[in-house]
């Protein structure tokens, strides 16, 4: 009796212990699958006044020296932060993709954001655009 009773137990603390696993699980993918639903409504996005530069004169003035706030040579892409954002972040903005921070601007403060183009034609088409970004982890 004693034997048949610690079997039942057992199978029951199984049992309770594989419902509470896949729980879980189920748990997991159900937050995933939310996560793809609501790209761009992760932590970290914010609505921000995204502007393009150049490395030209225009853009940059005494700043256009070929060269990003990090020290790296100008390359596309690239975005300038403010310095609350570190060097060698991701942010995801619309339009433009998923860049690292690599330049800063006086400009380029609060909930503002500067992508880079090549080319001064591309950053005049981009102009200044409110998106929503997401800066990600
Ligand atoms: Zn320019």
């Amino acid at each position: 009796m004693n034997t048949n009773i610690t079997i039942s137990t057992y199978n029951l603390f199984a049992s309770w212990c594989l419902f509470t696993v896949l729980g879980i699980l189920i748990g997991i993918l159900v937050l995933n699958d939310t996560d793809e639903a609501t790209e761009g409504e992760a932590e970290g996005s914010a609505i921000y006044t995204v502007t393009a530069y150049c490395p030209c004169e225009i853009c940059c003035g005494k700043w256009s020296d070929g060269h990003f706030a990090n020290g790296q040579e100008v390359s596309f892409p690239a975005i300038a932060a403010p310095s609350n954002i570190p060097f060698g972040t991701k942010i995801h903005v619309p339009g433009y993709g998923v860049a690292k921070v690599k330049d800063r601007g006086g400009a380029i403060k609060g909930n503002k954001l500067g992508v880079y183009f090549p080319t001064h034609e591309q950053a005049k088409q981009w102009g200044k655009q409110e998106l929503k970004c997401e800066v990600l982890k």
